[in-house]
């Protein structure tokens, strides 16, 4: 059963919801005064009892991520809010500074409080103009007021927040990309260890979280870490509390919808999306931004030797619980939660040839397995789509695409490879169909 939420979505459409008297009127900055009543050790294990997984994609537990920071090093700590939202298919983070910017400064002052820090930098993607200017518009309002400085709501804490501006790069999306963005360098990320939490901004302890992990932080408090949690159907697998879901595509009702974790698939396309666009049927869903694996309908949860499937092994893929656990377990990612839909009328070979042509654009060359691979992968996409591919080549995307995997220093390398893979083995058919076609047997299908 699906259970809207309303904790960060409750002011969008309303008239004024970046200012703070719309926020304050809807009952905002009550958790952080909760928060700042108590310890610093206190707010981490509220966090960590609201078992909030990381919002960005990798979904690490945000609590205990707040936990690693060291306390006896004695060296400036930030919080780095990682904004640079770029994902394909993915425009929530970009909805939160928009609508509901206060909802980040807030989370912001509890977030700087439990890791040590006295100041928080948002790196916010360069095209989103509205984002900035709304953030440094709450960022004004609440210092005025007092929420920010010296002593935020009278606690003996300062906290200042800036607003840092990136150039655009999909790759400073990865926290150590963003971390040397941020000092002025090249955006590319660093070999780790060490990790942000030991060797951040300025060299100096860390923490990079996403806008909605933090933005939710304040009814986290405002409810109870405990509370918050049990809303999720998935809170027994330390996947807690609401979420926005986006699904975007070719489905009647595209956008952001905020429920209680645990929502399937099945929902968010047919109940709150609305279904599939025209008189189409599904062909593919991508669950969570393009460096997620593709999944076509048809698809059966298999994962006979972990208990925790027992409930959901033999039913189809559409009805297993949107969870980071439940979704890396059956083999797929949830990533940042925001479907792309292909209904039946579109291509899935065109669709991966642009996701390809994305990540090769992407990759930032460090590595030669990503940098390379990805141009090649893209190259053979060409010729196929041209009519003028082989079945050697096309065997050769999932070669290149293994020899990424794993063999690059960031994330983004397994994430290119992994659609070329999941494409390839699931659209196998229509791959060779341009082979042997010349692509004839799709004619009519949309180009996306
Ligand atoms: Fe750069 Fe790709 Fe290597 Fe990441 S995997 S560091 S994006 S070349």
């Amino acid at each position: 059963m699906i259970k809207l939420t309303n904790y960060l979505c409750h002011s969008y459409g309303k008239p004024d919801s970046h200012k703070l008297s719309a926020y304050e009127a809807a009952g905002g900055y009550r958790g952080v005064r909760k928060a700042l009543g108590m310890t610093r050790d206190q707010v981490v294990d509220e966090m960590k009892k609201a078992h909030i997984r990381g919002r960005g994609g990798a979904g690490f537990d945000c609590g205990m991520k707040w936990s690693f920071m060291p306390k006896e090093v004695k060296k400036p700590h930030y919080l780095v809010i990682n904004a640079d939202e770029g994902e394909p298919g993915t425009f929530k983070d970009r909805s939160i500074m928009e609508l509901n910017p206060h909802s980040l400064v807030e989370g912001c002052i509890i977030g700087a409080y439990a890791i040590g820090a006295h100041t928080a930098y948002i790196y916010v993607r360069d095209e989103l103009h509205l984002s900035k200017e709304r953030l440094w518009g709450a960022i004004h309002e609440a210092r005025a007021k007092g929420y920010l400085g010296k002593r935020p709501f009278g606690k003996d804490y300062e906290v200042e927040i800036y607003v840092h501006t990136g150039a655009g790069a999909y790759i400073c999306g990865e926290e150590t990309a963003l971390l040397n963005s941020l000092e002025g360098r090249r955006g590319e990320p660093r070999l780790k260890p060490p990790f942000p939490a030991q060797y951040g901004a300025f060299g100096n302890p860390s923490t990079v979280n996403n806008v909605e992990t933090i933005a939710i932080a304040p009814s986290v408090f405002e409810l109870g870490g405990d509370e918050f949690s049990k809303l999720s159907s998935l809170h027994a697998l330390n996947d807690g509390g609401a979420r926005i879901f986006g699904v975007s595509g070719h489905v009647k009702k595209p956008g952001l919808y905020e429920a209680a974790v645990g929502l399937t698939l099945r929902e968010l396309i047919y109940d709150l999306g609305g279904g599939i666009l025209g008189d189409g049927q599904l062909l593919a869903v991508v669950p969570g931004g393009s460096s997620c694996p593709v999944h076509r309908p048809d698809e059966i949860v298999n994962v006979p030797s972990d208990p925790r499937f027992e409930p959901y092994n033999g039913k189809p893929f559409l009805d297993l619980p949107l969870g980071v656990d439940t979704f890396r377990g059956a083999g797929s990612m949830l990533g940042t939660c925001c479907a792309m839909v292909l209904s039946d009328k579109a291509d899935p070979v065109l669709a991966l040839h642009n996701v390809m042509r994305f990540y090769r654009h992407e990759s930032c060359g460090q590595c030669t397995p990503c940098r390379e691979g990805c141009g090649w992968i893209e190259r053979i996409l060409d010729k196929i789509i041209a009519g003028k591919g082989t079945i050697e080549e096309l065997d050769q995307i999932s070669e290149i695409a293994s020899d990424i995997t794993g063999n690059t220093i960031c994330a983004f390398g397994d994430g290119a490879a992994q659609p070329a893979l999941a494409f390839v083995r699931k659209f196998r058919q229509e791959l060779e169909d341009y082979v042997y076609t010349g692509g004839k047997s799709q004619t009519g299908r949309l180009t996306v």
